[in-house]
């Protein structure tokens, strides 16, 4: 299918590895030029040049971390003018709802609910302007259904969808959208250092963590970036003109509801 989007730009947040890596490939495939953004300059750097040998698409990497304000001015200049957003950030860390204090709450929510907003209010009125935009934010299926140990992180992202939920709804009529991809398990370098805390508790290997996992899961494996960055690249199309402010769940079925 072609995703009709070849020649847009797109801003692709904390993309130099995992699934803003797969979007951010996705996108590229699409013929998006794209703005990448990490912390790390190395492996951004990396993946840039990867990204623009496969796709020949234009690709800009700006190294920051977009949870500060320096940082998000940094990618901003580059990024001043995007059709696509796709936000993302690394999670916050688990624990116990008695650890935590303001300030580990601030950290979260400045992480995973107001760095997506403040990129969003910068970038939303261009994309109003021009009559077309697309923001992809990624959250998580703790959204749907909290990870008690992750109460930070439910607690954040359960506030920026709330957020999507009423924006998405005031911005749709300028032919622009906002959606969420909530991710359950996906085969990153995240889910390798969960399973390897969970090996070192258990005194089991980092296989037997993972096939304790994925037995968990009624598709049986771990999600791929790729199948991720496939999913947000539809949601940027212009076939997806008429979703809007939605939470599309990509668990292999690991999240057990009926809607
Ligand atoms: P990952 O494989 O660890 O990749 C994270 C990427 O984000 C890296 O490129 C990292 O590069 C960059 N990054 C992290 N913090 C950043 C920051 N503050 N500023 C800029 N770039 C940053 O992680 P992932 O698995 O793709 O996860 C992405 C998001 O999805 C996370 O919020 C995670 O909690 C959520 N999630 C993941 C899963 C899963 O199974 N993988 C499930 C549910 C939710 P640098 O370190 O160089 O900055």
């Amino acid at each position: 299918m072609d995703l009709g989007i070849r020649g847009k730009r797109a801003l692709v947040c904390a993309s130099s590895k995992g699934l803003g890596r797969g979007c951010a490939e996705a996108l590229a495939a699409a013929g998006v030029d794209l703005v990448m953004n990490a912390r790390g300059a190395e492996a951004l750097d990396r993946a840039a040049r990867e990204i623009r040998a496969a796709h020949g698409v234009a690709v800009t990497p700006v190294a920051g971390d977009i949870t500060t304000e320096d940082g998000r001015a940094q990618v901003l200049e580059a990024a001043a003018d995007v059709d696509i957003l796709v936000t993302n950030a690394g999670g916050p860390p688990p624990g116990v709802w008695s650890d935590w204090d303001r300030e580990d709450f601030i950290r979260a929510l400045d992480a995973n609910m107001l760095a997506p907003i403040a990129l969003m209010t910068v970038l939303l009125p261009g994309m109003m302007e021009r009559g077309w935009g697309r923001v992809v934010n990624i959250t998580s299926q703790s959204v749907k259904a909290p990870i008690p140990q992750l109460g930070l992180s439910n607690a954040a992202r359960t506030g920026l969808t709330g957020y999507v939920a009423g924006t998405a709804r005031q911005v749709a009529e300028a032919g622009v959208t906002i959606n969420n991809l909530l991710p359950g398990i996906h085969a990153t370098d995240r889910a390798d250092a969960l399973d390897q805390g969970v090996a070192e508790r258990e005194g089991i290997t980092l296989e037997e963590a993972r096939a304790r996992r994925e037995a968990s899961i009624p598709a049986r494996r771990y999600g791929t970036a790729e199948e991720f960055g496939a999913a947000c690249a539809f949601l940027c199309s212009v076939h997806a003109g008429f979703v809007v402010g939605q939470n599309l769940l990509l668990d292999g079925g690991g999240t057990n509801f009926t809607i």
